[in-house]
Formats: structure tokens, C-alpha cells, sequence
């Protein structure tokens, strides 16, 4: 028997975990009592890992051997490693020379480790030369980063999970952590157990299991966070809740924010959110902290948001407008108070800090900077990283439909279930000349697009590190083989991008010789040293000895940093952050008399994404056996369903069928439905014909103009009860 000490792949809580195996096969999972971020708490996901990555290979449909589509339409056949990547550098190499470097597009996952995204960001932008590497992140985190970057200056959370043990009010936007980051939550509990007068504000459309915990539930109306936040600094502003000597000093941009929410009184404020006046007046009392005994201290407020603020089309404004309100009452640096966003996936950080995005580069440097491609250019010792814009996930997607892009590279995600507007995906993978996926699962929806199958090893069967939430990073470490032939993403995006750069620079000196993802790892270090995330003080030996770690952590550092911009200095040009003053904008496609419901999309407590994982334990389908379309029992009446009977719901890019749950929670004229069910369960067709599976059949894909993130949280749908024969 072996213990194996790694961290749990679901969310990017980011718990640590002890791996018990026997050599051959997980046997155990328990939680890891010295991880700062769960002190040996695990969730149901995390728990029953073990009985997930035990389940019998053919159970968990897993991929064993490379498998290659001779043509479209026919069964895959097995082939040898070999042949595989031959066949894929043959293609990718021929689509370049034939249509240039951005005909090929790579789109990655959360769930890849930090080196693994290193290697593909390298491949992409310094091999080849385009910027088409984007991926699912790009559907979770993308307006944080753009957030913070628009006010902070740095995509840097600035807070720690500690803080929840300083603050005297939550500010909880936009997520469902009861059920999204379950171990987060547990110690949201034990805040408010040690301290009674622990306040909890929950923004959010639907009455969730989070907000049911809430002295003061802010039910607004779908997209109208930034009106609300702008609302929040009216009221401070009227009632000199402000700290004008922390804007005075730490702060520049004020003065036309002040204009912009000039017109966001209580009363536009309420006509717009939905909200009454008098929460919206006690919400920014309370964020203000100014409420206490006259001349007491400013209580420290924490910001907790998640999907809800960032999948919009406004996803930047909503998490700018967030940020401004800390800047304008000094709730940031401090214990307890600051903005803080959650990260969805595992490594959602970790593929920001390598600059594994359409619009990023290495260690937080922006494609758009010359200098910043240069010194880039200058790390991987390449000739240039190019300045052409990368395409973004939606667009990738629609590139390939449009035929610009001929070739892509699927690396740990299923964007054949994940991304909106699934018909334009769908084309875009019948479009494209050649597909590869690298996966570990056999059966998802995107596998059957595939013309090259690539088996991926995977959770407790690979090396590497990831970042959580509050900056951490954390060794993953492999317990067991992974089974048949699969290989780690790492070896697997080496040997490609050794291969590729044996046809694009032959003779010239390598830039994949890595030996181990340590080796990738050292080389994505030094690309730290200065920048705001500098963790040229930390080792894999420091990380194995003093347990993970928080960047930045620079030379000389004996640990990393748990709170930034403690000394009111920020990373901008002058040292001061910025207030932004973006506009509100209502959601892309309002509910209108054809389409008179608003689509609210989200995660379940027991499952994960498409359930590769988490869909073959029954028990983890206790908590809700099988998709529903949830509506408030009032609609259930107004539309004479009961509970069970199907409805079409339909979108103007599509239709699905669904059997209908009573929700109170969910306010009336909207519906939500769960995002994790794919093609077994919930089948539909396009509004051209075409067969669609899961809710994303009707989901936009509208975008934020600024982080291009897609609008998973809204779609304006119709429900009509299904006439069974
Ligand atoms: Fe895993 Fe997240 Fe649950 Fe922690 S909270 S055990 S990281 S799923």
C-alpha cells in the first residue's frame, strides 16, 4: 500500500489529497489534514474520487490506445503511437504550409496542469506562430482576469481563503459555493459560527442553496449586476460612506465614475435590478462597513463571485464594477476585505499564469505589448511571438465553421457539449480538415468528431502542478500507471511539438527538450522573475517539503504571499489602481413575447462539466437523479404541467425536451437547467434540423466585448408542454 499526496481535479477550491493505492489501482481517498486550502475536509466529489478512477475501465469509457478515423462517418481503428503522432504532425504540418499558421487552432482545458498548458501555449505561439490557442477557461474565468486587470492592473485575486475568518460582511455575487465550492462554503460555516455577527449578502437571480443562508438575498433580475453595483456607489457616495483618503491616495479614474453612477439612484436602481429600494440602501451600508458603534473602525468586507458576474456579455463591467466598489471604500489589502474572485476549474490559475489564452502571454505578459513579445521571444529563444490576435474560444469555433481554420487540436475538454450555440460547434467540427482529440474519456460527444483519438492518462496517473483560487499552488501527483497506452498530456504535447519543430525549424536548437514537466515548470519559473506573480523563490523540493505555496514568491521569499497590495501600491505605471468606468448593458437577448422565459444555466452539487467523471458512481446521482427544466410552481400552473411532464424548450438556435421540476427558488418567468446532462439524456435539434444534445443547443453565444466571454447565464427560451402520442 501507498499514500500519494496530490490535489482533487473537480474545482478550483484546489483541496489537497491522500491518495491510498496499492500500485495497480486507487483503493482510498482522504482529505489532506496539512492542506491550507481544506485541512483535511473533502467534498462528495472529492471523496469518492477513488470509486470514480476504480470504476472498471470499460465503465468509465476510457480511452486505451490511439485511434484513427481513415474517414468521416466510419468506426475508428487502432493504431500505434507512432503512426498517431506521425499522421498528426503529416496533417498539421501540411494545413500550415498549405493555408498559413493561423489555419490551426489549439483549445485546452482548466483541467490540464500548469506545465502541460506551458508546452501548448509554447508550441503554438512561439512553433508555429499564431495565437489560436484559447480554452474552456475562456467560459469561466476570462472577465475576472479582465476585471482585475482593468482595475488592479494585474490578473491577481488579491484575498485568501483566511480572510473568511476576518471579514464581518460576504459580498457573495454571482455563485452558488454551496454547491460550486462546497469545502470554500464549509468554512464560510465556520466563519459564521466563530463569529455571529458574520453578515452575508447573496446576490443572484435564483434563491439558491447559498442564498438561503443569507441575512439579505439580492434576487435581481437576470444581468443587471453593474446597475446594481453602480447603484451601491450612488448610495455610498450620497451617505459619505466613501474613504476619499484611500481614493485620494491609492487611486486615479474617480471622477468619471462618480459621473457614471450619477444616475444610479435607489429608486433607478430598484426599477432596473428589480430589487427593493431599502436592499439596495442596506447592502451598501453593510459593504461600506461603516455601520457599526459611531467612530468604530471601517469593518472589513470580502467579495466572493464566481459565473454569475463572469459568463455575461457585461462580464467585465460586472467585475470591474465589483472592484470599484472595494476601491472607493478601501475594503482591499487588509484582513478580511478585498474582491475575490473564485475560480472555476482546477487550473483555471495556472493556465493564466502561463499565458495559456488567445490574448496572454507568459507569466501575465499581454500579447498586445511589443516589449512583452519580445521578452518572450527572448525566453524560448524563438525569433518572435506574433501580434495577430488569437482567436478566443467562440470564435475558434466559428473560424473552423466559416473554413479559416482547418485544423484543430482538442486537448481535456468537450466543447461539443460545453460551448454555446452547439450548432455552429457542431459545423465547425464537420467543417474543419482534421481533428484531434486528447482525451481520456472514449465516448464524449466531441470524440465522435474526432478523426485522431489520443488517450490521455488522468487524475492519480500524471505529474505536475495547479493553482487554486487564492493563488496557491499545488503539487498533482500520479499514484497509479495510467491504463493501456494513454500517456500524460505532457509527454503527449511534447512529442508532438518535438516532431513539428523537427519540419518548421529543422537544424535549429530545440525547444521542447524537457526531460520531466519539472524541467517545463523550471523554464515557466524563470519567465516569473520580476513580474507581479514572480515565484523564483519557490522549488518542486520547497513545494514537497514546506507544502504548497501562494505566488508571488520571489527570491529570497520563505513563503508566498497570502494578501496583496497590503501596502496600497499597485501594478501599474504610477502605482495607483484605476477606477473603471464601464457602461451597464441589460443581457444580449432579453426575454420578448416569442420567447418569454429567461435560461439561467449552472453546476449541481454532485456532478462535474459532462459527468466523464462523476457520471459513473450512482450514488453521486442521490442528490438529483436526472435533468429537469425548474421552473417556480406558479409557471408549472400557468403553463398546466405537472411536475415530470415534458417540455419542449426552445431557443432561436434550437429546442430541447425536458421533464419539468417545481423550483421555488427560481423567480417567475425565468428557468434554469442544469449544464451537465450531454446526449444520453437530453436530446434536441437545431432551429435548421439538426440533432443537438444538452442545454447549450440553446444557449448564445453573445460575448463580452472586452474578456469575450460567453453568455452562459442567459438565453431568452419558450416552454411549450410536449404532446405525447
Ligand atoms: Fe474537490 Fe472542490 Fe470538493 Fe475541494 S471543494 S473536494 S477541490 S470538488
Amino acid at each position: 500500500m501507498a499514500e500519494t499526496r496530490s490535489t482533487c481535479p473537480y474545482c478550483g477550491v484546489g483541496c489537497g489529497v491522500i491518495i491510498d493505492s496499492d500500485g495497480a489501482q486507487i483503493t482510498g481517498v482522504r482529505g489532506d489534514p496539512q492542506h491550507p486550502a481544506n485541512f483535511g475536509r473533502l467534498c462528495s466529489k472529492g471523496s469518492t474520487l477513488h470509486l470514480t478512477a476504480a470504476a472498471p475501465v470499460t465503465l468509465r469509457q476510457r480511452l486505451l490506445h490511439p485511434l484513427r478515423r481513415a474517414e468521416r462517418g466510419q468506426a475508428p481503428q487502432r493504431v500505434g503511437w507512432n503512426e498517431a503522432l506521425s499522421e498528426a504532425t503529416d496533417r498539421f504540418e501540411d494545413v500550415i504550409r498549405r493555408h498559413g499558421r493561423d489555419a490551426v487552432g489549439f483549445y485546452l482545458s482548466g483541467q490540464l496542469l500548469t506545465e502541460d498548458y506551458y508546452v501548448f501555449n509554447k508550441l503554438a505561439k512561439g512553433l508555429i506562430g499564431t495565437n489560436n490557442v484559447d480554452t474552456n477557461s475562456r467560459l469561466c474565468m476570462s472577465s475576472a482576469v479582465a476585471g482585475y486587470k482593468a482595475t488592479l492592473g494585474a490578473d491577481a485575486p488579491p484575498a485568501c481563503y483566511e480572510d473568511l475568518a476576518h471579514a464581518r460582511t460576504l459580498f457573495i455575487a454571482g455563485s452558488n459555493m454551496a454547491w460550486a465550492h462546497p469545502i470554500l462554503m464549509r468554512r464560510v460555516e465556520d466563519a459564521k459560527r466563530a463569529n455571529p455577527a458574520l453578515r452575508l449578502i447573496v446576490v443572484d437571480p435564483r434563491r439558491t442553496e447559498t442564498a438561503a443562508l443569507a441575512d439579505l438575498h439580492l434576487a435581481l433580475l437576470p444581468g443587471t449586476d453593474v446597475a446594481l453595483f453602480h447603484g451601491l456607489l450612488h448610495l455610498m457616495l450620497w451617505e459619505g460612506l466613501t474613504d476619499n483618503a484611500y481614493i485620494a491616495a491609492h487611486t486615479q479614474g474617480f471622477d468619471a465614475l462618480r459621473e457614471r453612477v450619477r444616475e444610479f439612484t435607489p429608486r433607478e436602481t430598484a426599477r432596473i435590478t428589480g430589487l427593493r429600494e431599502q436592499d439596495v440602501v442596506t447592502a451598501a451600508r453593510w459593504f461600506a462597513g461603516l455601520d457599526g458603534a459611531p467612530g468604530a473602525p471601517r469593518a472589513p468586507t470580502l467579495s466572493l463571485y464566481c459565473q454569475g458576474l463572469n459568463q455575461s456579455r457585461n462580464g467585465t463591467a460586472k467585475n470591474a464594477a465589483l472592484v470599484n466598489l472595494h476601491l472607493a471604500t478601501g475594503q482591499i489589502g487588509q484582513a478580511g476585505a478585498g474582491p475575490f474572485s473564485l475560480t472555476g476549474q482546477p487550473n483555471a490559475m495556472g493556465g493564466r499564469e502561463v499565458g495559456g489564452l488567445a490574448n496572454l502571454l507568459s507569466a501575465h505578459r499581454d500579447m498586445a505589448n511589443p516589449e512583452h513579445r519580445a521578452e518572450v521571444a527572448r525566453l524560448w529563444g524563438v525569433d518572435d511571438v506574433p501580434s495577430r490576435a488569437g482567436k478566443t474560444a467562440v470564435e475558434m469555433f466559428e473560424a473552423a465553421a466559416d473554413g479559416e481554420i482547418k485544423a484543430l487540436w482538442i486537448a481535456c475538454t468537450n466543447p461539443a457539449q460545453s460551448l454555446p450555440d452547439q450548432a455552429t460547434v457542431r459545423r465547425a467540427l464537420q467543417q474543419a480538415e482534421f481533428v484531434v482529440v486528447q482525451e481520456a474519456f472514449r465516448d464524449t460527444a466531441t470524440a465522435a468528431f474526432a478523426d485522431l483519438l489520443l488517450p490521455a492518462a488522468s487524475w492519480g496517473e500524471k505529474e505536475g502542478t495547479v493553482t487554486n483560487s487564492e493563488r496557491r499552488i499545488s503539487r498533482v501527483r500520479a499514484a497509479v500507471a495510467a491504463p493501456g497506452e494513454a500517456r500524460s498530456d505532457f509527454a503527449i504535447a511534447t512529442e508532438f511539438a518535438q516532431r513539428l519543430e523537427g519540419r518548421l525549424r529543422p537544424g535549429k536548437p530545440p525547444l521542447f527538450a524537457y526531460a520531466s514537466p519539472q524541467a517545463a515548470w523550471l523554464e515557466h519559473r524563470e519567465s516569473t522573475r520580476g513580474r507581479d506573480l514572480d515565484i523564483t523563490g519557490l522549488s518542486w523540493d520547497v513545494l514537497e517539503t514546506a507544502g504548497p505555496q501562494q505566488w508571488p514568491m520571489p527570491q529570497g521569499a520563505t513563503q508566498g504571499r497570502a494578501r496583496l497590495y497590503e501596502d496600497g501600491v499597485f501594478p501599474t505605471a504610477d502605482g495607483r489602481a484605476r477606477f473603471a468606468d464601464l457602461a451597464y448593458e441589460p443581457v444580449a437577448e432579453p426575454r420578448d413575447g416569442r420567447f418569454p422565459f429567461s435560461l439561467n444555466t449552472g453546476r449541481l452539487r454532485d456532478q462535474w462539466h459532462g459527468m466523464s467523471r462523476t457520471g459513473v458512481l450512482g450514488r453521486l446521482f442521490g442528490h438529483v437523479p436526472e435533468p429537469a427544466v425548474e421552473l417556480h410552481p406558479q409557471e408549472l400552473a400557468r403553463l398546466n404541467v405537472a411536475e415530470g411532464d415534458l417540455l419542449h424548450v426552445t431557443s432561436r438556435r434550437g429546442s430541447i425536451l425536458l421533464p419539468v421540476a417545481a423550483n421555488e427558488g427560481v423567480p417567475l418567468t425565468q428557468a434554469f437547467i442544469p449544464m451537465h446532462w450531454g446526449s444520453e439524456f437530453v436530446c434536441g435539434r437545431s432551429s435548421r434540423g439538426e440533432p443537438l444534445a444538452g442545454v447549450n443547443a440553446l444557449t448564445s453565444p453573445a460575448f463580452c466585448p472586452i474578456s469575450k466571454q460567453p453568455e452562459l447565464k442567459h438565453a431568452a427560451v419558450k416552454l411549450l408542454k410536449a404532446e405525447l402520442p
